[in-house]
């Protein structure tokens, strides 16, 4: 039977030919592997397999798995990839390392203020909502330049990067494309797209992280 360590070594074999395909150097993607829902004991082998970035939804959930796990493994690179509450901003901003869900002017400011509080500023990403979904996190794709630049000249942040989600069962190519579009227009470098559907697609639009949870851990229940 297949273990998660075998997912994670055909994740990055696959990645490493979607990156030769597109003509970009090898290694310019990171995995992202999200490992949500997934305990401690389930995420320990992919760690002794090397992998050191991985994405959580949810604060709480993160706070009482990452905290030991790093202890025991160094240089790891946590990303919260789901929906911010701002109650949440404090743990948030103490555990990750990057936050890949900032969508609006209140949690821009909220971060602003927490991270100058706690002196550690973990990279910021926009979600940008790339389907207009209206049960969907991120802002609205003509909001998104505006509001990269707002968060840069009002609450002084370094935006490093946007995100998105396209809609369950379209195409993907153009949701990544709009995604790359505003990111050059806001002079934004990273694009967090593809998940395990398809993240070969994104790498194909210029993803530089991908998010893979299911094809590297097994369906979530
Ligand atoms: C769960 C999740 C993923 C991973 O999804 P898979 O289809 O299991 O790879 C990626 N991005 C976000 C925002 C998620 O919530």
């Amino acid at each position: 039977m297949s273990t998660s360590v075998d997912h994670l070594l055909e994740v990055r074999q696959a990645i490493a030919r979607a990156e030769a395909e597109a003509n970009r150097h090898e290694g310019s993607v990171t995995l992202v592997a999200v490992s949500k829902t997934f305990d401690a004991d389930e995420i320990r082998p992919v760690l002794e397999a090397g992998q050191r970035v991985f994405g959580e939804n949810r604060v709480q959930e993160a706070q009482s798995k990452w905290p030991l796990l790093r202890a025991d493994y160094p240089g790891i690179e946590l990303h919260l990839i789901g929906p911010l509450q701002s109650n949440k901003n404090e743990d948030a901003v103490a555990l990750f390392d990057v936050i890949e869900t900032v969508d609006r002017e209140k949690i821009a400011a909220a971060l602003a203020g927490e991270m100058k509080r706690q002196n550690r500023f973990p990279k910021l990403y926009i979600q940008v909502n790339t389907g207009s979904e209206p049960q969907k996190a991120g802002i609205e794709p003509k909001e998104a330049v505006a509001f990269v630049k707002r968060c840069r000249d009002v609450h002084g942040l370094t935006i490093e990067g946007l995100m998105c989600i396209p809609p369950a069962g379209e195409n993907p190519g153009p949701h990544f494309a709009l995604l790359e579009k505003i990111a050059r227009k806001a002079e934004v470098e990273k694009l967090s797209m593809g998940m395990s559907g398809d993240y070969e697609i994104a790498v194909g639009f210029g993803a530089t992280s991908v998010r893979v949870g299911s094809a590297i851990f097994g369906s979530r229940s």
